[in-house]
């Protein structure tokens, strides 16, 4: 099964769809690696651009799914899958598995020009070891750091004190709490006015949306964003975007809810990407 009337020859197309099947750091509810099939899936459930807009049609070719055994052969076997996309001059879209899979994608972008990281999560994911494990889900937005490549995070609402300390003199984050108090659209302008490179990478952790919308992730966290402010980021972000992934969907947790709000914001972004020219808010 294809993502949605995803048609295109790799030639031909601008954006690659890639499902990474991994999720064998995750330590709470497993399952994530079955999330590109739910969110396959799921994307069946929309008209392809159902928007009132002269559209550009997207170009999207879905290349399937990739599986690894362990986190160090998945870092070092989807690096060199993603840089190949990048080269060939298409936008990457990496459908997770859990969030690990967001570092090799990172270093690919890193290898090719400087790309700020925008890491939409309720988590920090900034621990230095978890369970005995460097480059698990939960280190990912640390391991990314440690690369000296610029990085924001939206949407933050757990931590350890460690993780909060050492994000605090690291990096930017932005809480729901500022998010609450000044809206996501002021939010975002601030992270596009304070951006140092022309580009950014994208990654949504789905865990970021309130479980009440999202409820099928391995670390559900009250007090979330709504989707619709995650596609008002999404549609801002947008035209700067190079690279997208979207990760931690467990979908033996709920009844297919949050591969469909997963595959509709995929929709969103290529429509919002494909169509910068529009801007749309
Ligand atoms: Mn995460
Ligand atoms: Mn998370």
């Amino acid at each position: 099964m294809k993502f949605a009337n995803s048609d295109s020859d790799y030639r031909s197309s601008k954006y690659v769809i890639c499902g990474v099947m991994f999720d064998g750091t995750s330590s709470f509810r497993t399952g994530s690696r079955w999330a590109p099939e739910a969110i396959r899936k799921g994307s069946y459930n929309f008209e392809p651009y159902d928007y009132d807009y002269d559209l550009c049609e997207p170009s999207v070719y879905d290349m399937g799914d990739v599986e690894f055994g362990n986190v160090n052969d998945m870092i070092a076997e989807l690096q060199p899958t993603i840089s190949s996309i990048i080269k060939d001059g298409k936008v990457p879209i990496t459908l997770g598995g859990e969030h690990s899979i967001t570092l090799p994608c990172m270093k690919a972008f890193a290898q090719e020009a400087d790309t700020t990281a925008v890491i939409f999560d309720a988590h920090l994911d900034f621990k230095e070891n978890y369970l005995g494990n460097k480059f698990g889900h939960a280190s990912v937005a640390r391991n990314v750091f440690e690369l000296s490549i610029p990085l924001v995070q939206i949407g933050v609402r757990s931590g350890s004190k460690i993780e909060y300390e050492r994000a605090r003199d690291d990096n930017a984050f932005y809480t729901m709490s500022q998010i609450r108090d000044d809206g996501i659209g002021e939010i975002i302008d601030e992270v596009i006015r304070s951006l140092k490179t022309n580009t950014i990478y994208l990654s949504i952790d789905v865990d970021v949306v309130d479980p009440a919308f999202a409820p099928g992730v391995g670390n559900p966290e009250p007090y979330g964003l709504t989707p619709l402010e995650l596609r008002t980021a999404i549609r801002r972000l947008a035209p700067l975007v190079a690279g997208f992934d979207i990760v931690e969907i467990t979908p033996d947790y709920d009844l297919g809810i949050s591969a469909i709000v997963g595959a509709k914001l995929i929709l969103d972004f290529i429509f919002a990407h494909s169509n910068s020219h529009l801007n749309l808010t």
